[in-house]
């Protein structure tokens, strides 16, 4: 068993940190005050090599694993999650794509990915089907060589600024398993009947743009189908097993700002005569914070080291997620209360970080849904 980090991913996490700490935390605070992001870095990072490192080197990637992505979205999140998330999640949905996507679909839309040329959207949740997409009621059917979509979306990431989206629609609305009555159908973002509106008042990662988006007689050619028709909840399910990884690293990288900023202010602040770091309570707030960090990490590199392995634990991804993303949840308020009033003003990056947090147990599977996952496995 080897728990050290090769040469070249340490490089890796050298090269992501100096990047985020060069790029985000002067305009962090600008952008989610003003719900929006300069796409300018994100280009930047493609141009250095840190966006879709996972992606086949045939398709413009890196090659790499899914460890590699995650350690450099680690470092991102670490030191701001809005911008982290804006130049990262452009490729989201790209995971699939690889898995699935025909040759040519890859070659329109992976390499732009990494190129800085353009950003992807994955569109599953529905007003009314979110941790459930079996009840997703988009339509698309086939009317001779084309599909005709119809239907709503809700919360997509990057659906105002993308030029390509994979949509979660009914294609076989008959089938006896509601698991097989979805087919992913790629739409590209200008064709007539799509219509994105930008989401506004989000609590966090709000550099982050999200939308609605509809889709009124949208018309895509038959080869836009995705992979096997009927077979897009499977789709859906392997995407998730593998950029849920990614939700980890997010979670880790936002704890550790957490600890980080705390261990500033307790080191330095004085009450009582002594600073507050001195104060066992303190200590303890202290301990249980970088122990949860360092299990929260223990288990995704495990979870992404065996899906790079090609030994992928469903359930071990699962117990990451959560874990990570409550440990996440749990730092950002712990540390805004070891900050006191100071911690409740935006001047303060503690702030934000509580604010951005709490996405980490709602979005690619709600905490409860990871659970039921990991139970299923003990239970059998
Ligand atoms: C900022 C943001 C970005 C997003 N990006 C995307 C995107 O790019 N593409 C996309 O398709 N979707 C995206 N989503 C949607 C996201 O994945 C969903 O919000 C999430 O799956 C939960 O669905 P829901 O909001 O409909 O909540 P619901 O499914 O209505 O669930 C509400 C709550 O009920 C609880 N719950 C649900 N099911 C169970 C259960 N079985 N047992 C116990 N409790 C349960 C959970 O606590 C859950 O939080 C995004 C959401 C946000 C907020």
């Amino acid at each position: 068993m080897d728990f050290n980090l090769s040469r070249e991913q340490r490089d890796i996490v050298r090269a992501a940190r100096e990047f985020a700490q060069g790029e985000f935390p002067n305009r962090a605070a600008e952008f989610d005050r003003e719900e929006r992001f300069d796409l300018g870095i994100w280009r930047k990072a493609c141009e250095l090599g840190f966006v879709g490192t996972f992606l086949p080197e045939e398709y413009g990637g890196a090659g790499m694993g899914f460890l590699e992505h995650c350690l450099i979205t680690e470092e991102f999140w670490a030191v701001d999650p809005g911008c982290g998330q804006s130049v990262l999640s452009t490729t989201f949905g790209a995971e699939m794509l690889a898995l699935f996507a025909s040759h040519e679909q890859k070659q329109h839309i992976l390499p732009g990915l990494c190129e800085g040329k353009g950003i992807l959207s994955t569109a599953i949740t529905e007003p009314d089907a979110g941790s459930d997409p079996t009840q997703a009621v988009t339509t698309a059917e086939l009317h001779g060589d084309e599909w005709v979509i119809n239907g709503a979306k809700m919360f997509i990431t990057n659906g105002t600024q993308c030029q390509n989206m994979v949509v979660f629609c009914v294609t076989d609305p008959d089938h006896p398993s509601r698991h097989q009555r979805h087919s992913f159908i790629w739409v590209e973002a200008d064709r007539p009947g799509v219509t994105a509106k930008k989401l506004h008042g989000k609590l966090g990662i709000r550099a982050n743009d999200t939308a609605e988006l509809a889709f009124n007689e949208v018309r895509v050619p038959a080869d836009h189908l995705v992979g096997v028709r009927g077979q897009g909840f499977n789709q859906v399910m392997e995407l998730f097993n593998r950029a849920r990884l990614h939700i980890c690293a997010q979670a880790v990288g936002l704890a550790r700002a957490c600890l980080e900023d705390s261990v500033r202010h307790v080191k330095a602040r004085v009450q009582f005569g002594q600073t507050l770091a001195s104060f066992q309570g303190t200590q303890f707030k202290i301990a249980e914070m970088a122990t949860r960090i360092r299990a929260s990490r223990n288990l995704y590199y495990e979870a992404a080291w065996r899906s790079d392995q090609g030994k992928m634990d469903h359930a071990l991804t699962a117990m990451a997620k959560w874990f990570s993303a409550r440990t996440a949840v749990e730092a950002a308020d712990e540390a805004v209360q070891m900050h006191g009033g100071y911690g409740y003003l935006d001047e303060y990056r503690v702030q934000r970080l509580y604010r951005d947090a709490k996405i980490l147990e709602i979005y690619e599977g709600a905490k409860e849904v990871e659970k039921l996952i990991v139970a299923r496995s003990v239970l059998g």
